[in-house]
């Protein structure tokens, strides 16, 4: 039996965050995690390694398209995918065993095996080489999601697969049907697209990204038709499966479809099975989401839960927030999580990035807003960069000026969201961003101007 004053179960972006962090403010911390390499989903399976082959289809691709436009002549472009992988392998295997050196940095034991609660203050974690019991004060639970599916769908990890298969597909696939215009879709989408499959999305909604500002979305959408996504919107898929090296998607009220890959991309569930929660009595919703108080607190004492499998935006920089503050709330009382003002960013080219309330989430909320928006054509750097695509819109308080909402699709989006989560978290007015001086010639002067937009006086517009 060893005893430890936090056991972290799941090392992904909410556990270990958590656990360094825990263990910076004198905690002894164990993490306990079953996959050899540490990071979870985001590092192994999500984030990263889709990133990594995000980055390398769109150098394939703009070097066929928008190369010679900066006069550059390639010829005899070539793909090797094998290679592809084997990069994106190195960025994954570099970042997971950092996290490995950052737990010895910081004295975190790591145990390798399931973990279970088996019961108040201890879980057993079964590994390789037998169980190993541990007792400790505060248990936390960051075991994350796993893919979700629907009935009819034959998940077959192969030819009908999910996010884990489409980022390992060893050939381009000839034509790729992807369910679900969500994050997962438009993104692994997006990279066989470019690496020269067809790609075609159906969608059940009438959008694509849900949640995301839709004006914002509607605009990506007709940008991602222009390049070449063949997207149906009001497409209920009911049924999918491989036949052989063939696949056939049926939908409502359409033709079925024969492909030769299947993305199942319809959104995630909580990962609690064989966890143990019973034996302590941590209650879950009916989806299965683990229902905890605003510090983190399941209803079994001395249980914690955070990130994805609480519910919620399943982001991993949410999972993060929500780590630190609650081992900062168990040591220090204190820790919190400002859910008004965390983004959400799409991969795709452009990008899309958001924070804060959505056009339609203010209407429907009767809130009085003022909209300024800038377009990156205006923008002096998207013009040297070749990338004009998109807009900046900034919403902000009728009365006060408080800046409700950010939403951006257009070149490096996801970095320049970061400005606007920062003000947003200040508490500050589209005024403030419109007065900070920004560095000429960027990006961010696109949200300068949207600011500025708001009361009327871009300057570039
Ligand atoms: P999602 O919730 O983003 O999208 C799922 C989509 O599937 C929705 O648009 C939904 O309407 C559609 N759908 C559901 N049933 C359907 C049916 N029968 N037929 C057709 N369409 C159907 O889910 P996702 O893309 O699977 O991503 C899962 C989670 O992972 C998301 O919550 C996201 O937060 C996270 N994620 C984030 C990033 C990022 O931050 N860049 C990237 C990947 C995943």
């Amino acid at each position: 039996m060893t005893q430890h004053d936090l056991v972290v179960i799941g090392a992904g972006p909410g556990g270990y965050v958590a656990a360094i962090r825990a263990a910076q403010l004198g905690l002894n911390v164990a993490c306990v995690d079953d996959n050899e390499m540490l990071g979870g989903t985001c590092l192994r399976v999500g984030c990263i390694p889709s990133k990594a082959m995000l980055e390398s289809s769109e150098l394939f691709y703009e070097s066929s398209r928008s190369f010679a436009d900066h006069g550059i002549g390639l010829q005899g472009v070539t793909l090797d995918l094998d290679k592809m992988h084997q990069r994106k392998n190195q960025v994954v295997k570099a970042l997971t065993s950092g996290i490995g050196s950052l737990f010895k940095k910081n004295k975190i034991t790591r145990y390798k095996g399931l973990g279970r609660i088996e019961g108040p203050g201890r879980v057993a974690v079964r590994g390789d080489d037998g169980t190993v019991e541990l007792t400790a004060k505060h248990i936390l639970i960051a075991t994350g999601s796993v893919a979700a599916s629907l009935p009819g769908i034959e998940i077959d990890g192969d030819r009908v697969g999910t996010s884990t298969d489409a980022l390992a597909y060893k050939e381009v696939p000839k034509h790729l049907v992807v369910i679900g215009a969500g994050y997962i879709g438009m993104e692994l989408g997006s990279v066989w697209l470019r690496l020269g499959a067809k790609v075609t999305v159906l969608e059940y909604l009438d959008r694509i990204l849900p949640g995301m500002d839709r004006e914002t979305a509607d605009e990506a959408l007709k940008l991602f038709r222009k390049q070449g996504f063949e997207i149906h919107l009001g497409a209920r898929v009911t049924s999918a499966k491989a036949h052989g090296d063939q696949c056939v998607v049926e939908r409502d009220g359409g033709d079925s479809i024969t492909c030769d890959r299947v993305l199942v991309s319809v959104g995630r569930r909580p990962a609690t099975s064989d966890l143990g929660l019973e034996t302590v009595g941590v209650a879950t919703d009916k989806r299965g989401f683990i229902q905890v108080d605003g510090r983190f607190a399941t209803s079994a004492a001395g249980v914690y839960a955070i990130g994805d499998v609480i519910g919620g935006m399943m982001l991993a920089h949410k999972a993060q927030e929500e780590g630190t503050a609650c081992v900062e709330g168990i040591v220090t009382g204190h820790g919190h999580v400002n859910y008004d003002a965390i983004p959400g960013v799409v991969y795709t080219s452009p990008e899309i990035a958001t924070v804060g309330k959505s056009e339609e989430a203010l209407k429907e909320a009767g809130v009085e807003y003022r909209k300024g928006v800038f377009p990156f054509r205006g923008n002096g750097r998207a013009r040297a960069l070749g990338q004009v695509e998109g807009k900046v819109k900034v919403l902000a308080d009728a009365k006060t000026d408080r800046v409700l909402g950010v939403h951006i699709l257009g070149p490096r989006a996801g970095d320049l969201i970061a400005e606007a989560a920062v003000a947003m978290d200040y508490g500050a007015s589209s005024e403030d961003i419109a007065r900070a001086c920004h560095a000429h010639p960027t990006l961010a002067e696109a949200l300068k101007e949207a600011a500025l937009a708001v009361d009327g006086r871009a300057i570039h517009i």
